[in-house]
């Protein structure tokens, strides 16, 4: 997988509204996510209506909560391991919200201004699948290509970046098998 111009290849693009400029244009850090609409429930295609502003808050209980929400990722891993992206690296979509971070020696506040944001499709406590490590993997080193500044000592979650507010993507996700992931994915 590899990334141009802020997008990456051969994965289907679902352009949100829910993006704006980056006040830096900084791409230093990438937050990890997960949700999946209703909660507990995957597949189906609310998450995207969600980032695209399409929630029809009559289609669930749960969704009249949420459905006026303006919010974004960069990149959606589905359960199969699809990669949906909604908005080039360079713009600073809407998904961390209120948030911290140690930088060094700086405390830095809005991730979103200098995060890419990856959601991945999940509710917390169900493992995610080895087709969305796989994917995930292949996105990161992608990223690590396209943008000198992220590492992988600056991948993060919205659980530490948020952790008043926010748990995921949950006791669920494996950050060892991501890490065994992240060495076997050879950038195909
Ligand atoms: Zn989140």
């Amino acid at each position: 997988m590899k990334c141009r111009e802020g997008w990456l290849d051969n994965v289907r693009r679902v352009v949100s509204p829910n993006v704006n400029e980056r006040p830096e244009g900084e791409v230093s850090a990438v937050v990890l996510h997960s949700i999946s609409l209703p909660p507990g429930q995957f597949g189906g295609d609310y998450i995207e209506r969600l980032f695209t502003n399409q929630l029809d808050p009559q289609a669930h209980p749960y969704f009249t909560s949420i459905a006026g929400l303006e919010v974004s990722a960069h990149v959606l891993v589905r359960r199969d391991g699809e990669c949906v992206q909604f908005a080039p690296f360079e713009a600073r979509a809407w998904h961390a919200g209120r948030s911290h971070w140690h930088d060094g020696h700086t405390l830095r506040r809005e991730l979103n201004d200098f995060a890419v944001g990856v959601e991945l499709e999940g509710d917390e406590v169900t493992p995610y699948t080895a087709a969305q490590y796989r994917s995930l993997a292949a996105v990161l080193h992608a990223l690590f290509d396209a943008y000198p500044a992220i590492n992988p000592a600056r991948i993060t979650s919205h659980a530490r970046v948020a952790p008043l507010r926010k748990t995921d993507p949950g006791p669920a996700f494996d950050w060892a098998y991501l890490r065994h992931c992240m060495c076997q994915c050879t950038d195909s």
